[in-house]
């Protein structure tokens, strides 16, 4: 398979049961630049013979992930909660800054914040770094599944997962209904650079698994950055991360938590369901 990145730069993603997992081949990506060279070759009738190393081992599934989960326990309603999140796992290529280091960064910086700031929010708030989430939400969808009961207390859930680059905007995952209401709560955020909502369903991250429970879960709309260039390939290392954008990263997220905790009720949920999309 194509790589699809620049600069000879490799790519890994996949999952057991997912995208050839059940296949009896194995799925090698290989260089853009090495895919273009044999697409050229093979339309041109030229006969190709390739030689593979492959340095991959087989590991026999399943194993077994831990999501790390704490919280500020709400000083008023500590039963209702607002989740922060974002997923600690990443690919073997390089040492997953980008996807996802730096949204796992922005989590803890978000606790550290509202805890040194001597806040005490009337809802809990819980920060989670979710495992697994690379082959498939595996660690967001099995929190949800053994939180069912707590499913109908929990009042939002915030997702970092796009990299360094700086929040411009939140996500909604179709819900729409909270809009008015966050651009009054959070008001505030257009100062740090804060100004879109979006409606659409966004999948491929952990805010996704609370969509069927109803539970309102939001994905920030981030500055790009490298991400696409770097994400899952060789080049997603530490040099990637932008102080700046992550402590403006972070300090949203903390405000958009502590906001939604303060509120006199619950974010409302939405009415109807769809299905969501993969981006
Ligand atoms: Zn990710």
């Amino acid at each position: 398979m194509d790589s699809g990145k620049p600069q000879m730069l490799l790519v890994m993603t996949g999952s057991w049961g997912r995208g050839g997992g059940r296949s009896p081949f194995p799925r090698l990506f290989v260089t853009n630049e090495h895919y273009a060279l044999l697409y050229r070759l093979t339309r041109r009738g030229v006969p190709v013979r390739m030689q593979l190393r492959v340095e991959n081992k087989f590991t026999r599934g399943p194993v077994t992930v831990y999501n790390t989960v704490g919280e500020i326990r709400g000083s008023e309603k500590p039963e209702e909660i607002v989740i922060c999140g974002a997923h600690l796992d990443s690919w073997d290529l390089a040492t997953g800054t980008v996807d996802n280091g730096t949204g796992s960064m922005v989590v803890l910086e978000a606790a550290r914040l509202i805890k040194a700031l001597g806040l005490k929010p009337k809802r809990t708030i819980r920060f989670v770094l979710f495992s697994g989430e690379e082959q498939g939400l595996h660690g967001s969808r099995e929190y949800v599944n053994q939180h069912k009961d707590e499913m109908s207390k929990v009042s939002a859930v915030f997702v970092h997962d796009t990299g360094t680059g700086k929040i411009e905007g939140i996500g909604l995952h179709g819900n729409k209904q909270v809009q008015p209401i966050l651009e009054k709560e959070l008001e505030i955020l257009k100062e740090l650079g804060v100004t879109r909502y979006n409606d659409r369903l966004m999948g491929g991250t952990d805010h996704a698994s609370f969509y069927a429970s109803g539970v309102p879960g939001f994905w920030f709309m981030q500055d790009p950055a490298d991400y696409f260039l770097s994400h899952h390939t060789q080049s997603d290392t530490f040099d990637k991360a932008f102080k700046d954008d992550l402590i403006q990263g972070a300090t949203v997220m903390a405000i958009c938590a502590y906001n939604v905790a303060q509120l006199p009720q619950m974010l409302p949920r939405r009415s109807t369901t769809t299905t969501p999309t993969s981006p």
